[in-house]
């Protein structure tokens, strides 16, 4: 057999694998469908979070990875320290920091996530993963871009891959493979793991993100902002805007209509008046398989998951990347006859907040719920005016305080409880886990 590993997809997750799997000795085949691999034209907010969001007093709650992470600061070199799994990786690309994290209302009334305390960092996704590639192919992993992965199969030796390149399709084998090829794995529905997810929605879900040079907004600076605007769109966080690490704006929605509306709002058009559009990044997650639930065991014979591949939408790019050396480790116990892949499934369901399902299920369709309470943008001003310049997510604020709301608009009081409701009744069909 000419492999020891063969690893499908090389976003974050599957180049950390294969650098990690090379630098230890492993015969590591990497392929990849994109022809330049850290080319990066799907859109990702590029944030590096510090903190563990989850149960924060702000009430935050990551979606993706848990496990707390560090980054060190140095005239010379940046590092990543990732505590849990014992690792840490160098990053020399432009890292901004984020001191805020704002919800902003149609009037401009802020309500904060974040107040003045350094909680992530914009970084370059596309430096990120060229030092990875970098370090992959210097130890020896053999890189095949332009490749796709179809499907892999299990048998009494290894695994089996069939691949489709430029030249044709081709079966390869190794005796182990790991699936990175992100949120509509083929390798994972190849091997009919998606048969037991649930289905978070059907119809997947469609983004897209204006890289903006030339704007000039009055927010606290380094903010994170999410606009809430039910006359642009509803949904809470339905409008994102930050900064990129090139000095640029990124604004994210679900389509360019409402970016479009949002730009010429009459409270915030002043912000765009000299900007222009540089690059747009889009993505349509989910739309082979839907969005589902995430994979609770991510390893079937000697096929292991990481990163997107076995998550529902993100595992973050430091969960991709702590996935990946963590399903290494277990691989190469497993390739010397101790037991890792037990300990890799025992890991994962810890680290990911999405395995938390019901918890996870709830604040995903907490947003939507409670974004159909909104009636018009007044009834957001009046929310976000209530808790103006407080800390705390909008979502808490009200939850904590009802009873200002009840006593204040008893109507949206009214329609805030039907959405928790709402909430309780789709949350209540989720199978335990
Ligand atoms: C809107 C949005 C914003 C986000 N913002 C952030 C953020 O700010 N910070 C953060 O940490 N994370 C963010 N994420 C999540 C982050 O982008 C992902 O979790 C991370 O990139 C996952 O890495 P991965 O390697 O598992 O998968 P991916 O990054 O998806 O990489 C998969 C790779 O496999 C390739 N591929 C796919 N199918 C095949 C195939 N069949 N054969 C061969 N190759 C294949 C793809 O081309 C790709 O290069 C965001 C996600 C979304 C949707």
């Amino acid at each position: 057999m000419k492999y020891d590993l063969i690893v499908v997809g090389g976003g974050p997750g599957g180049l950390m694998a294969a650098r990690t799997a090379a630098e230890d000795g492993l015969k590591v085949l990497l392929v990849e469908r994109k022809k330049n691999i850290t080319e990066v034209n799907r859109y990702c907010g590029q944030i590096f979070y510090t903190r563990k969001l989850s149960s924060s007093k702000a009430g935050l709650h990551g979606d993706g990875y848990i496990e707390s992470v560090s980054v060190e600061v140095d005239f010379e070199t940046n590092r990543f320290h990732f505590p849990g799994p014992g690792f840490s990786l160098n990053y020399n690309g432009p890292l901004v920091p984020y001191l805020n994290w704002v919800a902003i209302s149609p009037s401009k009334y802020l309500v904060y996530r974040r107040k003045q305390t350094l909680w992530a960092f914009q970084f370059s996704k596309e430096a990120f993963l060229a030092e990875l590639l970098a370090l992959a192919r210097k130890a020896g992993a053999e890189i095949l871009p332009e490749t796709i992965g179809v499907a892999a199969e299990n048998n009494s030796d290894g695994v089996k891959v069939l691949m489709r390149g430029k030249s044709g399709e081709q079966t390869l084998e190794a005796r182990t493979v790991i699936a990175a090829d992100g949120v509509s794995s083929s390798i994972v529905d190849s091997l009919g793991l998606n048969k037991e997810r649930q289905v978070l929605s059907s119809r997947g879900m469609k983004l897209i993100c204006y890289h903006l040079e030339g704007v000039e907004t009055d927010l606290p600076p380094f903010s994170w902002a999410d606009i809430c605007i039910p006359s642009v769109t509803r949904v809470m966080g339905g409008l994102l805007m930050g900064m990129l690490a090139d000095d640029k704006t990124q604004l994210g929605s679900s389509s360019e209509e409402i970016l479009q509306r949002f730009m010429s709002h009459p409270n915030f058009a002043p912000w765009f008046r000299h900007a222009q559009v540089v690059k747009k990044t889009g993505l349509s997650g989910g739309a082979k398989y839907g969005i589902l639930s995430a994979i609770m065991e991510p390893v079937e014979g000697n096929v292991v998951i990481v990163g997107d591949a076995g998550a529902p939408i993100e595992a973050w790019i430091q969960g991709a990347v702590a996935s990946a050396y963590m399903a290494v480790k277990a691989i190469e116990k497993e390739l010397s006859g101790q037991k890792g892949y037990l300990e890799y499934i025992d890991w994962w369901q810890n680290a990911f907040y999405f395995c938390r399902q019901k918890d996870y299920f709830r604040n995903v369709f907490g947003i939507f719920a409670l974004s159909n309470a909104w009636s018009c943008d007044e009834d957001v001003d009046y929310v976000y005016k209530l808790f103006q310049d407080r800390e705390g997510s909008p979502f808490t604020l009200v939850s904590q305080n009802q009873e200002l709301i009840k006593e204040g608009r008893p109507e949206l009081y009214d329609r805030f409880v039907k959405g928790y409701e709402e909430i309780e009744r789709v949350v209540s069909k989720i199978k335990p886990f």
